[in-house]
């Protein structure tokens, strides 16, 4: 028998489920919670051979759409249930009795306006492109991505087949030869701009002259394609330097009736849906008044900062990536904007710049990268003062971790609530209202001081407020108190 059948098997909120064969754990993928799949124990790593028992949350799909995708086997209702309860756990120590929220999309598919691609030569000596396999550089073909704009996946189907005739030399990591690395496209969903990217290993690019023109008659709706070069070894996609080898060299896109221009290396949310929605929700929760001084941390294009400049009386935009500040600056002009400043520098560096000169500050809007925002960051905002901190994260696990570090200093979790600005994949967006706790509270010393000997002993530097929390409500309950105080 090549083939093994587990009954009734456990998913958790990753698709994937452990399979012990021959005292060895492997991971199947692509399952759901309660199904009965047979494994095909023939391969290398056993995979998922059939499903026997499917789940009524399960759905068709076409393996050679999904590439980037981690739920397309599942209805979106149930991904967005799977969400909301991982999101639920997860934040825990932070939510009280309330439940977190999740904002699904109402188009979960093709929502991208930024798309990478790998190439690679087929047996027959295609060119066909694909996505990185995660955790691998493998590439795996990508055709009408379920999750890229539509147009998008017009463009790459017809590339495909002109860097084909052209006989455009595939860049080859292994042996580092070759001219085209990768593919980058961004679409815009407001206007008609669209920018095609092409990624090449040195300034030399054989046949560029006739890609851009075999693209031109194409008829794409491709507004501008530029050149960058990446001569590194390395897995980051752009490289320093650039060329404009048709039109503008950027695009606009337009969102909730302000006009952004974006450069190939600037940072711009990949789902402009679902970014309109996001903004608009965390400046609801903001409550900006006039009379408030705004920081804008990590501010890419100024986007949230553009938002934020409406409600406030002067708003300033923080962010390292020189491209980006001065798209901002251009940005703030062409939407006749004239109450922010926009500063390129290190996020950190910045705010403790501030906090030593106690410069006053109302609110703090933050929306860091992946790795989350620094101590010294968060340190900073207490000697500011804010009264109120909007932190927009696309990583819940370093959001956790930074909450965390708020409690340490007197910032409480006010809100958390979920976005879901990726679907199909394991992603989402969080935001969560952090305000300053003035009120010191007798039960609170006592729990603390209580509890600071057993966080001793087991050795955690400091006290996560959000765990007094929840030790007070479990306190309060247990001696039959009711909302003592109200938070
Ligand atoms: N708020 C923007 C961008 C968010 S992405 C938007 O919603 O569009 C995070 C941004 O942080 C990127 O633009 C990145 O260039 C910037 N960044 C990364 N590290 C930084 C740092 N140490 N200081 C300031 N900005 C940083």
């Amino acid at each position: 028998m090549k083939d093994l059948v587990f009954k009734n098997i456990s998913v958790g909120y990753i698709p994937d489920t452990k399979v012990e064969i021959n005292n060895k754990t492997y991971l199947i993928h692509n399952v759901i919670d309660g199904e009965t799949i047979s494994v095909d124990i023939e391969k290398k790593y056993p995979e998922l051979k059939e499903v026997i028992v499917k789940s009524p949350y399960r759905i068709d799909y076409k393996v050679d759409e999904c590439g980037g995708a981690n739920f397309m086997h599942v209805t979106y209702d149930y991904e967005i249930k799977l969400k909301h309860d991982h999101i639920n756990e997860l934040f825990k120590p932070f939510k009280g009795k309330k439940d977190i929220n999740i904002i699904p999309m109402e188009n979960p598919y093709n929502y991208r306006n930024k798309s990478i691609m790998t190439y690679k030569l087929s047996k027959t000596k295609k060119i066909v492109c694909g996505l990185y396999e995660e955790y691998s550089h493998n590439v795996i073909t990508a055709n009408n991505n379920i999750l890229q704009a539509e147009k998008t996946n017009k463009i790459i189907n017809e590339l495909n087949r002109i860097l084909t005739k052209n006989k455009i030399q595939i860049y080859d990591e292994r042996t580092r030869t070759g001219v085209l690395r990768h593919v980058y496209i961004r679409a815009s969903f407001n206007t008609d701009d669209v920018m095609v990217t092409l990624v090449t290993n040195g300034e030399m690019f054989p046949g560029r002259n006739n890609v851009i023109n075999d693209l031109k008659k194409a008829n794409l709706g491709i507004t501008t394609v530029v050149q960058n070069i990446n001569t590194r070894d390395t897995s980051i996609v752009l490289g320093d330097k650039e060329r404009i080898l048709y039109g503008p060299g950027f695009i606009s896109e337009k969102v909730s009736n302000y006009k952004f221009k974006i450069s190939p290396k600037s940072f711009f949310q990949v789902n402009t849906k679902g970014m309109e929605i996001l903004y608009n929700k965390a400046l609801e929760k903001a409550n900006i008044t006039k009379n408030d001084i705004v920081i804008d941390a990590y501010c890419g294009v100024g986007t949230i900062s553009i938002f934020a400049s409406k409600y406030a009386k002067h708003v300033y935009g923080v962010e390292l990536n020189k491209d980006a500040v001065n798209d901002a600056k251009i940005n703030q002009k062409i939407n006749n904007i004239n109450n922010i400043t926009f500063i390129a520098d290190d996020a950190t560096n910045y705010m403790t710049k501030l906090a030593k000169v106690r410069e006053h500050i109302d609110v703090v809007i933050i929306d860091p990268p992946r790795d989350g925002s620094t101590k010294q960051f968060i340190n900073a905002i207490k000697y500011l003062n804010a009264k109120k901190v909007i932190y927009i994260s696309c990583n819940p696990d370093t959001l956790k971790r930074d909450l965390y570090l708020f409690s340490e200093n007197d910032y409480i979790v006010k809100d958390l609530e979920a976005v879901d600005m990726f679907p199909r994949t394991l992603h989402s967006e969080m935001i969560a209202v952090i305000e300053k706790d003035n009120e010191i509270d007798e039960l609170e010393e006592l729990v603390k001081r209580e509890n600071t000997k057993k966080y001793k002993e087991n050795k955690m530097k400091y006290i996560p407020k959000a765990d007094i929390e929840m030790m007070k409500n479990d306190k309060y309950e247990a001696n039959g108190f009711k909302n003592k105080k109200k938070r």
